[in-house]
């Protein structure tokens, strides 16, 4: 079972994303938790230089995620899949969609395309859409802003709206839940949509 958590930073897929793995070890289910970027070395190595380095033009940045996502799948997530684990990845292709597609402007299909080429079709059998508005989310991460959290709110409302229409094509996929409640509500949201693909 793959699962993927989307959502603007600050939206609490981190926070999700573990009381969901504890929820699942609990019930005796093998639980990959992992992340893009940065599920293996080379995909740390990328989130360090791409993310804290210098601004790199977007074409690259697209191309590096995709080359991250490639690497993730087949070195990590395929193979747990293959064994029966449930993988919980914290950001997947939607949020090149929303960030490099979207909020880039390289083209939403475009890069759908790329990662779709990149990961051999890999689909999340679901895909949590954490929901919350650019203002509360921005409060939420308070501190230093990195770099593209300094990105214009136009920005992060571009990518919400990605997720959002993302979402509401496809509705037996996706579960878009409310972020902006607590996280203990939120989490039971995400089991109920959780529950019914663990199966017997
Ligand atoms: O959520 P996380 O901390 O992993 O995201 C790291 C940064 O990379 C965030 O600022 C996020 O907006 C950005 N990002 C991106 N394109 C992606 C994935 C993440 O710009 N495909």
């Amino acid at each position: 079972l793959f699962i993927a958590l989307e959502g603007g930073d600050g939206s609490g897929k981190s926070t999700q994303s573990h009381l969901l793995r504890d929820w699942l070890t609990a019930r005796g289910r093998e639980v990959v938790l992992t992340r893009e970027p940065g599920g293996t070395d080379l995909g740390r190595t990328l989130r360090r230089e791409v993310l804290h380095g210098e601004d790199l033009d977007p074409r690259t940045e697209a191309l590096l995620y995709a080359a991250d996502r490639a690497h993730h799948v087949n070195t990590l997530v395929r193979p747990a899949l293959a064994r029966g684990a449930v993988v919980l990845t914290d950001r997947y292709i939607d949020s090149s969609v929303a960030y490099q597609g979207a909020g880039r402007g390289l083209g939403r299909d475009e890069i759908r395309e790329l990662s779709l080429w990149a990961t051999d079709g890999l689909l999340p059998a679901l895909t949590i859409v954490l929901d919350l508005d650019a203002a509360t989310a921005a409060a939420r991460r308070g501190g230093e802003p990195d770099r593209l959290e300094r990105e214009p709110s136009a920005f992060h409302e571009e990518v919400r709206a990605t997720f959002l229409s993302l979402a509401a094509a496809d509705p037996v996929r996706y579960a878009v839940l409310d972020a902006s409640l607590p996280a203990d509500e939120v989490h039971r949201a995400v089991v109920e949509r959780v529950e019914p693909l663990l199966g017997a």
